[in-house]
């Protein structure tokens, strides 16, 4: 085959890409179109401007026409990345990314325009005449190897995304990915003979090789034009919410789940399309009944996230499509929940039930032992002069003084019945199946607990004491009446303080 007919064959080749550049401008629907317009661009500045070096005349015209086709040949593969990178995560690269690969075929172009003054990437730049054609010779420079590396690095990784989307979608071939793919490995066989010697006159063939695949591409691209552009707006909006979302098929199998949902399921990703979801490890969550709430607990960097999830029935008129999983943060609402229900029940200084509270435990545990006939003990605890405690210290120690005593309290009542703080400095305790004398006895164990507390301020100990009265329900029969055990404990209390305070009465 002539040189001729081969730059006639190019010529047509550049016109038809050129055709496809301007078909891209107007079909702007697909999400790839935006990234196969630049790709295809530089397609047709690299087969026009290889036909035009072909047909040059003189080393000045080969230099025009060389750099008219670097213009192309440099950036083609980065844009062929970019739409790549699109087709697999269905969004762009972001912006330092898309700059970063355009650094080296940008010094490409630069050194390859101004040849004349250096020999970084053509070390010497020639013409033959063949058939009389003035075929370049070149001696290839240091960046020509830098470049070529790249560009197939870059391709290496298209052929990577292409491939893994096209398992994605379930390796047809009626699918954008497919057709993809079959445009990048068609560039193998020219690149092969070229690289063979196999081409008439040593002609690159990389050009032919490229119109090839800019045509499957456009397949790609427009005839299983992945997404119009609603469809895109809709799988970003899917994509990017907060809401984790797992669609499945009328067979249980998992069809799409967007990026939120992977962190809640760290066991999804690109291969569990198409797999039944009963097989992984929240099989449980994802059979739950329609509309009913399920709930997901999970790790994430170290602290604990709560997720609520609810399943709706997706159909087509009355054709059963498949279930749509939707997972809710509930974290926050969780932990105010948990903050409330702690502050509506127990005292924030002492950690012990507060009064309403303790009241409503208390009248449960009479009635408890009414019906058993066990007795109850109550221990009405007070500080004794707290008021100097404060008047001598300050505010700030007769807090720590208080929360010292409520852990004695707690310590020495939990296991026969539970406390609380009932006011300022006073405290109550109820002794389940316990009678007056193991009542004192328990009281006196608090009492000499807390007369050993040692809180230094300044150097100076703070002395603390408590009085204690003890009343008995001995039987059970005292009814669910809190109030009168209350205030018998209350009197012998009062007692206690007048008999000389730090002691037990009951
Ligand atoms: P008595 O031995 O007769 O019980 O003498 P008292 O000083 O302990 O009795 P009084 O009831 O006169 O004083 C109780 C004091 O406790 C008054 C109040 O300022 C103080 N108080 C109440 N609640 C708190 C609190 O949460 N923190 C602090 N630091 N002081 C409190
Ligand atoms: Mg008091
Ligand atoms: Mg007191």
């Amino acid at each position: 085959m002539s040189i001729d007919t081969l730059r006639t064959i190019l010529y047509v080749a550049s016109a038809g890409v050129g055709f496809l550049v301007i078909y891209s401008i107007i079909r702007q629907k697909s999400h790839l179109a935006h990234y196969f317009f630049f790709a295809a661009l530089c397609a047709f500045f690299y087969i026009f401007g290889y036909a035009s070096e072909l047909g040059a005349r003189s080393l000045s015209e080969v230099r025009f026409w060389l750099t008219f086709e670097y213009f192309g040949l440099a950036f083609i593969a980065s844009f062929w990345f970019l739409l790549s990178w699109k087709l697999w995560y269905n969004h762009a690269p972001r912006f330092r990314m898309k700059v970063l690969v355009f650094v080296v075929p940008t010094i490409t172009l630069f050194l390859v325009a101004s040849q004349e003054y250096q020999g970084l990437f053509y070390r010497s730049l020639n013409v033959a005449n063949v058939e009389g054609h003035h075929l370049v010779v070149i001696e290839k420079g240091l960046w020509y190897w830098v470049q070529n590396a790249y560009l197939f690095l870059m391709i290496a990784f298209s052929l990577f995304l292409q491939f893994r989307s096209w398992r994605r979608k379930g390796g047809s071939f009626a699918t954008d990915s497919a057709w993809m793919l079959l445009g990048s490995l068609n560039l193998v066989p020219w690149i092969l003979v070229y690289q063979l010697g196999l081409s008439p006159h040593n002609i690159d063939l990389g050009p032919f090789g490229i119109a090839v695949a800019t045509f499957f591409i456009a397949v790609a691209v427009f005839r299983f034009g992945a997404l119009g552009s609603e469809e895109v707006l809709l799988y970003s909006i899917f994509a990017s919410i907060d809401e984790g979302v797992v669609v499945l098929d009328r067979d249980g199998k998992i069809s799409e789940f967007n990026a939120a949902a992977q962190k809640i399921f760290p066991w999804l990703d690109a291969n569990s399309i198409g797999k039944p979801v009963s097989i992984t490890a929240d099989a449980a969550l994802f059979s739950s009944a329609q509309h009913q709430n399920v709930e997901k607990v999970v790790e994430l960097s170290g602290a604990r996230r709560y997720y609520q999830g609810k399943s709706t029935q997706i159909y087509e008129g009355r054709l059963q499509l498949g279930k749509i999983y939707i997972f809710r943060d509930i974290t926050q609402s969780r932990l105010l929940m948990r903050h409330l229900r702690k502050f509506a029940n127990f005292d924030v200084l002492t950690g012990l039930y507060n009064r309403r509270r303790f009241m409503e435990q208390a009248e449960k545990a009479l009635a408890c032992a009414q019906k058993k006939r066990t007795p109850v003990s109550v221990l009405m605890i007070d500080v004794d002069h707290f008021k100097n405690v404060n008047d001598q210290f300050g505010h700030v120690t007769g807090d720590k003084v208080l929360s010292a005593v409520g852990r004695v309290i707690r310590r020495r009542s939990k296991d026969v019945g539970f406390a609380g703080r009932y006011g300022g400095e006073e405290f109550v305790v109820l002794l389940q199946n316990t009678e007056t004398q193991r009542a004192k006895e328990i009281a006196e164990g608090i009492r000499k607990g807390i007369d050993g507390i040692a809180i230094d301020e300044r150097m100076i100990p703070v002395k603390v004491t408590v009085s204690i009265g003890v009343s008995c329900c001995e039987t059970g029969e005292c009814g669910p009446n809190v109030d009168r055990l209350l205030m018998a404990a209350d009197r012998a209390l009062y007692q206690a303080k007048n008999r000389g305070r730090n002691r037990v009465e009951g």
